[in-house]
């Protein structure tokens, strides 16, 4: 426990948001240990090597790279971005057609109309409604308030504010807002259209995601870090031991200490017992609530959010190393998607379409002349826990899981096959054992049109000096809530202990 400070805090994981957290408690004086059973930082941010390969597991697109807006602030203050190139994408993915037509998802809401128009003009109503919304949305300018303040000091004036500020975008949210992507997909009466909506992001996801997305790139907010996710995370663990704070891998907590109903520490797997004035919760929610408190304090709502709520599902996750520059190919967020002639078969379930992203964006992740590519199916857990329990069985599944993805790839991609340098397959066991993600969840809750609303709480009824932060209780999770929840548990402290929050970018 780094010395010199009032008051002791515990933090249970370093992910992002543990990070985060322990990085403004120590610009705050308070005593960080975040206790974290991987031996490395960033949790689901995170990339790994292979055969002088990264593989990124993570970051597509990062909110908060525009200059003047809250995340950015956040960023900086964690250290995160300083002297980062960000490659801003001019197309969030490029869906193929079977006829040798593509479908650009543009993030200029002019280019995104008339290429939506040239495939679909029946649809032209619905075209405008979409891009119509993503040029409202691209003018739309987060309030530092809004994102920096945690919404417990927010008083009844600054709630008030922000809905008026809400208010003129109401017009542009209406045609989304109740619909699910899956739903919103319907409204286009061209089959191409139509399918590519479907396939672009899950089903159940708000439809509001989808010019969101667009816009915050279109206005420079959101790109692409170079140098990937774990370097990502590594610069706010930098910042955290900088500042003071102390990080200890390969720490497992399995228990919350609680005395007279007020969380005093944690136990570790190794037994050792560590005290703390607060204890905050980083990690996974189900294991924080049903393992480390034992079911206790848990409220009814709560324990129904894991029967009810959906999750991101989990992925089977194939990274290829391929010495081939793609030059034709430009920085896609999500890649480009097309059908090959025959389904994939992954984890039981079948695939028609393939997303395949091309990172020759970022030359860190690759040699000279070499490019690292990915391609994600969302995975069924239960499935490979069963494989699980025959070794060579789950083995081969993965084997075969890189071969058909390179076959298929082939006929996009002809003479790929002789080029692959490198696979590797991560299945959804992968992410619960380096993570601990309920169900190797990617993202926790998914934003449905229904959990969009939901306020969770971050805290347990009866259970004093205990706070939870993270993707599990900010529906929909990602990289931005992470960051804001770690600067707003520090503020709440603060605030508690009658202390003036004070946050601050680092020297140099
Ligand atoms: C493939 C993929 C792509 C993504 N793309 C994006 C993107 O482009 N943009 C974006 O914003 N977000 C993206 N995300 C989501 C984003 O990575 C997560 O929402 C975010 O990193 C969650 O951070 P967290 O700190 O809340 O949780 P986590 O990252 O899950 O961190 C929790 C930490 O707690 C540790 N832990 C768990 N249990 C214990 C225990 N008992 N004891 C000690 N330590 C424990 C874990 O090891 C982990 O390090 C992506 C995720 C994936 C998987």
């Amino acid at each position: 426990m780094s010395e010199g400070s009032e008051k002791r805090v515990i933090i249970i994981g370093a992910g992002i948001s543990g990070l985060s957290a322990g990085c403004y408690l120590r610009m705050n004086g308070y005593g960080v240990t975040i206790f974290e059973l991987h031996d490395k930082p960033g949790g689901l941010c995170t990339s790994w090597n292979r055969k002088g390969y990264t593989i990124d597991g993570c970051i597509h697109w990062l909110v908060g790279a525009a200059p003047g807006s809250p995340f950015y602030r956040i960023w900086r203050e964690l250290g995160a971005i300083q002297n980062r190139e960000i490659v801003f994408y001019d197309a969030f993915a490029r869906y193929e057609l079977p006829d040798g037509r593509a479908i650009n998802f543009y993030v200029d809401p002019d280019r995104l109309e008339e290429e939506f128009k040239r495939i679909g003009p029946e649809d032209a109503e619905v075209i405008e409604e979409l891009t119509g919304a993503i040029r409202k949305l691209t003018s739309w300018k987060q309030r530092d308030d809004d994102i920096l303040t945690p919404p417990e000091h927010r008083g009844l004036f600054a709630k008030v504010g922000g809905f008026f500020r809400m208010l003129p975008l109401m017009g542009a949210f209406k045609p989304f807002y109740k619909l699910s992507q899956g739903e919103y997909a319907q409204r286009y009466k061209n089959p191409h259209l139509r399918a590519a909506l479907s396939e672009i992001f899950p089903p159940r996801l708000t439809a509001l995601g989808l010019p969101l997305t667009l816009a915050g790139m279109h206005a420079g907010n959101t790109g692409y870090p170079v140098g990937g996710s774990l370097d990502f995370a590594r610069a706010i663990a930098e910042r955290c031991t900088d500042l003071g704070g102390e990080i200890a891998y390969n720490s497992r907590v399995v228990e919350v200490l609680i005395e007279n109903d007020t969380a005093i520490g944690v136990r570790l797997e190794d037994g050792s017992e560590h005290r703390a004035d607060y204890v905050i919760g980083a990690a996974d929610a189900h294991s924080t609530f049903f393992e480390l408190l034992d079911g206790r304090y848990i409220t009814e709502a709560q324990k129904r959010y894991f029967e009810e709520l959906p999750i991101f599902e989990p992925l089977v996750f194939v990274g290829l190393g391929v010495r081939d520059t793609f030059a034709d190919i430009p920085p896609l967020t999500d890649g480009i998607i097309f059908t090959p002639s025959r389904p994939l078969r992954v984890g039981g379930r079948n695939f028609e379409q393939l997303h395949v992203a091309i990172e020759n964006f970022d030359p860190t992740l690759a040699p000279e002349g070499a490019t690292t590519i990915k391609t994600m199916f969302y995975g069924d857990y239960g499935w490979w826990l069963e494989k699980a329990k025959d070794k060579p069985a789950y083995r081969q599944a993965k084997e075969e899981i890189a071969l058909e993805v390179v076959q298929r790839l082939e006929e996009r991609f002809p003479g790929i096959s002789s080029k692959v340098e490198m696979t590797d397959v991560a299945t959804p066991l992968t992410f619960k054992r380096y993570t601990n993600n309920w169900r190797g969840s990617m993202e926790g809750w998914l934003m449905t049109p229904e959990a969009m609303n939901m306020g969770m709480p971050k805290t347990l009824p009866g259970l004093k000096n205990f706070r939870l932060i993270g993707q599990w209780v900010n529906p929909g999770g990602g990289l931005p809530p992470a960051g804001s929840d770690g600067r707003h548990v520090a503020m709440i402290l603060c605030k508690r202990d009658g202390k003036r929050f004070h946050a601050e970018e680092p020297a140099g």
